[in-house]
């Protein structure tokens, strides 16, 4: 989609630190990292938040959770999705935050 960042990181237009990358998912160092590994996990196809999710999407869901168990290589993480600018949402092209490497508490505030 046009001037979605995100999109725009997926083919290379944006420069990125690429981890993974599958015909569904791309996965890539989130920029201001908050803990000592942090992932950002994105579809290929552009969908705004899980709110736009639709009927077909499931397999992007499904590769996202076998990317999420891979990189986190056995260790303890948190997974999550900021749904909506009031729940921190900036970048409006659905993404999970794969976030590992120290103690994380709960609930984030
Ligand atoms: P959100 O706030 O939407 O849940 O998460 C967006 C994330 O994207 C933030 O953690 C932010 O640091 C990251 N981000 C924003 N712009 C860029 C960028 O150009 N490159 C990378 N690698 N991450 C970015
Ligand atoms: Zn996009």
């Amino acid at each position: 989609m046009e001037n979605c960042l995100f999109c725009k990181i997926i083919v290379g237009e944006i420069p990125s630190e690429k981890v993974f990358e599958n015909e569904w998912v791309y996965g890539f160092k989130d920029i201001s990292p908050v803990a000592p590994v942090h992932i950002l996990l994105i579809p290929k196809k552009h969908i705004e938040s899980i709110n736009d999710i639709s009927e077909g999407d499931g397999k992007i869901l499904e590769e996202i959770s076998y990317a999420a168990k891979k990189l986190s290589n056995g260790k303890d993480y948190r997974l999550v999705s900021n749904i909506g600018s009031e729940a921190g949402q900036s970048v409006f092209h659905l993404h999970f935050h794969l976030i590992s490497g120290r103690p994380l508490n709960w609930p984030p505030g």
